[in-house]
């Protein structure tokens, strides 16, 4: 019996090592991992740039605290204002501790303006923020919820894609609302870039905070830094995590520097976030997607993914239903329920996950190469041609 707590629903299988794309398990096998642990090793497993840097600052200093100043957080937080809209940036450690503090930010914002009534998030019913009390309100799900309340009372929400529920929940109270820039758990529902201008015209009109969840669908996942960047909308605070640390737990918080003018001393705050091991191995992370034509190439990669599941969908018209997604951000959505043929990808050497919706979730590394690709495709090919048989 597993010391461990039942609080997963763990597949029976463990690896003993990484490489690029490719997982070896302890069975011998060798897997092309196109999960990543779910988003988060951006740059593949083992990836030597990365391995240099965490030897290269293992050897010279973990962490201090943030009682002190941290030149490596420094650095990190100067790129990544540099390159996007924001300010100021505070270091977490997960997802959700970025989510979590985007609510903080958001509520102290209007606290500290003289408007503490406006405290309440407006979010999609069933989107993922992450796991703490606060986070799973924030969902609304039944599911997360049962059995942890008394509920916590901030949060309100809408329908995806129901314009007159959202508007219809937006009250003098709302200070914020908070949405996934592409909703990852809930099945891949890309918000389109028209929606996202209206919500940002709408936050505009009612003086509400904008805050687009970045943690899965951001660094370079889209194709682009950041997923809301083909819309050219303009958030106010953005949650990040996952592919940042590459597999190094690192989460932020970014924000413009209006909405910092909140967080004074003592407001918040975190014992591991922002340590120089973390903030050296956010360095790194950036070095790589930050170079010429990474990104480009994320596009041109996912591009020729989109396409050849498209073709698999058109050949299988009655087991895939839809492709979703942007970038290497990638959805199958089948027709029936998923877990069979994920079970059967992994008996094909393939791992993927699921998400809501009977979907497939199908997350390579950024920088995946086109026979990798290939060889997923020709995985769930005969996947689909043993369904159909
Ligand atoms: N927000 C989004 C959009 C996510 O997809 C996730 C995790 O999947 C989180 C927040 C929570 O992140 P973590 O699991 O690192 O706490």
């Amino acid at each position: 019996m597993s010391a461990l707590a039942n609080n997963y629903n763990r597949r029976k299988i463990a690896f003993k090592k990484g490489k690029g794309s490719f997982l070896y398990a302890t069975n011998g096998k060798k897997y092309l991992d196109f999960c990543m642990g779910i988003a988060v090793c951006s740059l593949g497993h083992a990836n030597p740039y990365l391995i240099k840097a965490i030897n290269k600052q293992s050897k010279r200093l973990w962490h201090v605290s943030n009682a002190f100043q941290i030149p490596e957080g420094e650095k990190l937080a100067k790129r990544l204002t540099q390159k996007t809209f924001a300010d100021s940036i505070i270091f977490q450690n997960s997802g959700v501790e970025a989510t979590e503090a985007a609510i903080k930010v958001a509520k102290r914002y209007f606290y500290s303006i003289g408007q503490p009534k406006k405290n309440r998030i407006l979010c999609i019913k069933n989107s993922f923020h992450g796991r703490t009390l606060a986070t799973i309100y924030a969902s609304g799900s039944k599911k997360m919820t049962e059995g942890f309340g008394p509920k916590i009372d901030s949060f309100d929400h809408f329908e995806f894609g129901n314009h007159q529920s959202l508007k219809k929940s937006i009250t003098k109270k709302t200070a914020a609302i908070m949405v996934e820039t592409v909703m990852g758990e809930g099945g891949i529902k890309v918000i389109p870039d028209w929606c996202l201008r209206e919500l940002k015209k709408i936050c505009n009109k009612k003086k509400i905070l904008l805050i687009l969840d970045e943690v899965q669908c951001g660094i370079g996942r889209s194709g682009k830094f950041f997923a809301f960047e083909y819309s050219n909308v303009k958030p106010d605070i953005v949650p990040i995590a996952k592919g940042i640390g590459g597999g190094f737990p690192i989460g932020a918080v970014l924000m413009t520097k209006k909405v910092a003018s909140g967080m004074i001393p003592g407001t918040h705050g975190s014992t591991f976030g922002g340590n120089p091991l973390a903030m050296s191995i956010g360095n790194a992370v950036l070095d790589q997607i930050f170079k010429k034509g990474f990104l480009q190439n994320v596009q041109k990669t996912s591009k020729y993914f989109h396409s050849e599941l498209n073709k698999l969908k058109n050949q299988y018209p009655k087991i895939i239903k839809e492709v979703r997604g942007i970038g290497l951000l990638i959805g199958l959505q089948l027709f029936h329920d998923q877990t069979k043929f994920i079970k059967k990808l992994m008996d094909n050497k393939l791992l993927t996950i699921r998400a809501g919706e009977n979907v497939i979730r199908i997350l390579p590394p950024l920088n995946v190469k086109k026979k990798e690709i290939d060889l997923a495709i020709k995985i769930i090919k005969k996947v689909c041609k043993e369904y159909n048989s």
